[in-house]
C-alpha cells in the first residue's frame, strides 16, 4: 500500500524470529499488516480516578502513596499493597511476583494503577492491575485513548501496542486520499480524539475497503466476460438417467437451481454463480446435475469441501448417484496413503476420474486435471472470499459453483456478490418434520436424561455436542470426552461414541461410520459435527454451551436433526445466567427455523460488544470493514466504485493500491 509497507516486521527493532513467529499466529508479516491490525477498544488512561469514586466493575486508572505492602498467606501467597490518594484506599493484590517486586512496593512510594476495582476481602481491590511504582507522585498522564489491540498467546498487550504505535510513528509518505492519516491516528489517538471520532475513521476506513471491494468485484466482472471457457450443452440424458435413479423427486425450488446452473454452463462464459440453501435443502444433487453435464462431455468436475469428513460424504453420496452411471467418482485427501494419493492424482491427470471430490487443499496441491471444466466449492457457513482467489491465481477459468449454507440476508448477498448470479433454494424437501428447540438450563438435567432415554428407547439417534475436546482447557465449558464418559457410564444399555477433532481422519470417518450405521446411538462430539453431516435417523441435539456459539453455528448444528420422517427436538443446554447477547441469540434460534431471518438477526445482533474472539471480517477478507457493525454502508460502497469507474476517477488508483494490491489491474475496467 506504500512503499514501505512491504517491509517484513522483522525489520523493526527488538522483533527478532521468535516474536516474529508469533505475530505471523495473527498473520502479521509485514507494515503494512501491523497498520490494518486495528484495535478493537480503547482504554481512557488520560485520566486518574479518586478512590473514593471507584466502585466495583469500574475499571480505571487510579494512583496512590503505598500505605502498607505485606506478604499475606490465604488459600495462595500473595503481595497486597493498600495505597492511598488523600480521598480512600484500595489494594492491589498480586499472586506472581518475586524477591526484586518486593521491595519495588515499599510504603511512601507511588503507584499508578489501571484495571478492574472489586470486592475484595478488605474492602476494594484490584488483582493483578497494569501497573507501575514511582518514587514520588508521578506527573500526569499522557492525555489520549489507549488501544487495546487483539493478540495471541505469548504477546502481551504492551508489546503489540508498543509495537503498533512505533509502526504508526514511522513517517509515512501520505498521498491525498491514501487511508494512512485515518490508520495512523487509530493506532495513535489524538489528544482530543473521542471513542466516537475513532469510530468515524473507521468507518472511513470502511468506506473505502469496501469500495475497493466493489472495484475489484467489477473488474472481475468484465474480465470473466471477455473470457471464454468450454461451453456444455445439452447432452445425451445422463441427467434423466440420473432424476430417475434417485429414489425422490426434487423439490421445485431444486429444479428451478438446476435449470438456472445447466443453462449457465451451455454459455462459453464462465459461469461464477452463488447457490444459498439452507441445511437440508439438498445441494448436493443438485451439485451432481452439473457435475453429470461436465461429464457428458468427457470433461471433469472438482468437488471442494471445507472438512475431510464432509469430503467424504460427498464422495459417498456422488458415487452413489454417478457410479451407475458410468462416472467415475474419486476422492483425494491429505489422509490418503500416499500410494494411493498418487494413483488417485494420476486418474486425475489422465482424466479417467471425471469427478474429483476433496478437501480445499485439491486446489492448493499440485494436482493437474486433464481438463477441469466445473468446480463446485462447497463453503457451507464461510463465505471464503479467499479459495475463489486461490482459483484464479491458479489460471484455472472452470464455470464455478458455490454453495453456501449460511443464508445471506438479501442486502448483503447484492453487495457481497456484485460479480455472481445467485441462485437460492427456498424450499425443505418434502415430509421433513419441524423441529422444536427449547432452551433448558444445566440445572435442570434429569430433564434432558430422560428425553434423551426415551429417544433412544425408541430406536432413534442423538448428539450431544460440546465446545472442548478435553476438560479444563476453558474452565466452566462441557468437554466431550469428559462428557462422553460421564454419558456412556449413566447409559450402559445405549452404545455412545466420541468424536471430535484430535481424532485421525481414520477415526473420525470410523466413527461417523458406525453413527450413521445405527451402531452409535448417541454421539457425544464437538462443533466438528456442524459441517453437513448427514444421519435422518438421528431426532434429538442436545447443544452444551449454546451461550458460546453464533447463531448460524447454532443454526448448522440444529441442521444436523430433523432430517428423517420423525419429529425432532434441539436442546439449547446453556449454563446460567445468561448475557444479554446470548439470551438475544437463544431467543433467535428458539423462535425460527428460518435461516434467512436468523441471519439478518445476527448481523444484528453482532454489535462490536461482540467482536472481542469471534471477528468476522477474517472469514470474509476484509482488513477493516466488520459486516456486523458496517453492513449499511455496502450500498454506498456500491454506488461509489460506479461513480468512480464512470468518471475513470484517478482516486480509484489510491483505492485500490490500498487495499487491493494484487488487483491493480482491476482500474483498467
Ligand atoms: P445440504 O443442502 O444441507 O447440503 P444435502 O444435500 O446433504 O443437504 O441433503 C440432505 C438430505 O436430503 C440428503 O440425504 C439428500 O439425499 C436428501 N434429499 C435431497 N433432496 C431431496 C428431495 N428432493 N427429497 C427428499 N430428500 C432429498
Ligand atoms: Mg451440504
Amino acid at each position: 500500500m506504500i512503499p514501505s509497507a512491504g517491509l517484513p516486521l522483522t525489520a523493526l527493532k527488538g522483533v527478532g524470529p521468535a516474536l516474529a513467529k508469533t505475530l505471523e499466529r495473527l498473520s502479521l508479516h509485514t507494515f503494512g499488516d501491523l497498520l490494518l491490525h486495528l484495535p478493537y477498544r480503547y482504554e481512557d488512561r488520560s485520566r486518574c480516578m479518586a478512590l473514593n469514586l471507584l466502585e466495583p466493575g469500574h475499571t480505571a486508572l487510579v494512583e496512590g502513596e503505598i500505605l502498607r505492602a505485606d506478604i499475606v498467606i490465604g488459600r495462595k501467597r500473595a503481595l497486597r499493597c493498600v495505597i492511598a490518594d488523600g480521598t480512600g484506599t484500595l489494594s492491589i493484590r498480586f499472586f506472581h511476583f518475586n524477591r526484586g517486586q518486593e521491595s519495588v512496593w515499599r510504603p511512601g512510594r507511588w503507584v499508578r494503577a489501571f484495571g478492574e476495582a472489586r470486592h475484595g476481602p478488605q474492602g476494594l481491590e484490584m488483582i493483578h492491575p497494569d501497573c507501575r511504582a514511582h518514587d514520588t507522585r508521578p506527573p500526569p498522564p499522557p492525555p489520549g485513548l489507549t488501544p487495546v489491540y487483539p493478540t495471541t498467546r505469548g504477546l502481551g498487550q504492551l508489546r503489540i501496542r508498543s509495537l503498533a504505535a512505533a509502526v504508526a510513528g514511522l513517517e509515512w509518505p501520505a498521498p491525498s486520499g491514501s487511508p494512512l492519516p485515518d490508520l495512523i491516528r487509530l493506532h495513535r489517538p489524538e489528544p482530543a480524539d473521542s471513542e466516537e471520532t475513532l469510530r468515524q475513521a473507521r468507518e472511513r476506513l470502511a468506506l473505502d475497503e469496501l469500495t475497493a471491494y466493489h472495484l475489484v468485484m467489477r473488474h472481475r466482472q468484465s474480465l470473466r466476460a471477455h473470457q471464454t471457457t468450454r461451453a456444455l450443452p445439452r447432452g445425451p440424458q445422463l441427467g434423466r438417467a440420473l432424476l430417475n435413479s434417485l429414489g425422490f423427486e426434487l423439490t421445485g425450488a431444486q429444479r428451478r437451481v438446476v435449470r438456472e446452473i445447466l443453462e449457465d454452463l451451455t454459455q462459453p462464459t464462465p459461469m461464477l454463480r452463488l447457490l444459498q440453501g439452507d441445511v437440508g435443502s439438498g445441494k448436493t444433487v443438485v451439485a451432481a446435475f452439473a457435475a453429470v453435464r461436465a461429464a457428458e462431455h468427457g470433461a471433469q468436475t472438482a468437488v471442494l469441501a471445507p472438512t475431510e469428513i464432509l469430503a467424504e460424504q460427498h464422495h459417498a453420496s456422488l458415487s452413489r448417484w454417478l457410479d451407475p452411471l458410468g462416472i467415475s467418482v474419486v476422492l483425494l485427501t491429505g489422509s490418503l496413503p500416499g500410494g494411493r494419493q498418487k494413483e488417485v492424482a494420476r486418474e486425475i491427470a489422465e482424466g479417467r476420474a471425471l469427478v474429483a471430490v476433496g478437501t480445499h487443499a485439491l486446489v492448493q496441491s499440485r494436482v493437474e486435471f486433464a481438463n477441469l471444466a466445473l468446480c463446485i466449492v462447497d463453503e457451507q457457513h464461510r463465505f471464503g472470499v479467499h479459495q475463489r482467489m486461490a482459483l484464479r491465481e491458479k489460471g484455472l477459468q472452470p464455470h464455478q459453483l458455490i454453495m453456501t449454507a449460511t443464508p445471506i440476508p438479501r442486502t448483503l448477498t447484492m453487495a457481497m456478490y456484485a460479480d455472481m448470479s445467485v441462485s437460492v433454494i427456498d424450499e425443505l424437501p418434502r415430509g421433513r418434520q419441524p423441529i422444536t428447540t427449547r432452551a433448558v438450563p444445566t440445572t435442570k438435567r434429569e430433564e434432558v436424561m430422560r428425553l434423551l432415554r426415551q429417544v433412544l428407547a425408541a430406536r432413534a439417534q442423538a448428539y450431544w455436542v460440546c465446545p472442548l475436546i478435553e476438560e479444563g482447557e476453558i474452565p466452566g465449558l462441557a468437554a466431550a470426552t469428559t462428557v462422553a464418559a460421564e454419558l456412556a457410564a449413566e447409559l450402559p444399555e445405549f452404545s455412545t461414541g466420541l468424536l471430535h477433532g484430535r481424532l485421525s481422519t481414520a477415526e473420525k470417518a470410523e466413527v461417523m461410520s458406525r453413527f450413521k450405521s445405527g451402531e452409535i446411538d448417541l454421539l457425544v462430539a464437538t462443533t466438528v459435527v456442524e459441517v453437513g453431516v448427514d444421519v435422518p435417523n438421528a431426532t434429538l441435539m442436545v447443544i452444551e454451551n449454546p451461550e458460546r456459539l453464533g447463531l448460524a453455528q447454532l443454526h448448522q448444528l440444529r441442521g444436523r436433526v430433523g432430517r428423517g420422517s420423525r419429529p425432532s427436538t434441539c436442546l439449547l443446554f446453556y449454563a446460567p445466567p445468561l448475557g444479554a447477547v446470548a439470551q438475544a441469540r437463544l431467543a433467535t434460534i428458539r423462535e425460527t427455523q428460518d435461516g434467512f431471518l436468523i441471519a439478518e438477526r445476527d448481523l444484528a445482533l453482532r454489535g462490536p460488544g461482540e467482536v472481542l474472539g469471534t471477528r468476522q471480517t477474517g472469514e470474509v477478507g476484509f482488513r477493516v470493514a466488520d459486516l456486523g457493525e458496517h453492513a449499511h454502508l455496502l450500498p454506498t460502497a456500491l454506488a461509489r466504485a460506479d461513480e468512480l469507474l464512470a468518471a475513470g476517477d484517478p482516486a480509484i488508483q489510491v483505492l485500490l493500491s490500498a487495499w487491493a494490491p494484487a488487483e491493480r489491474g482491476a482500474s483498467n475496467v
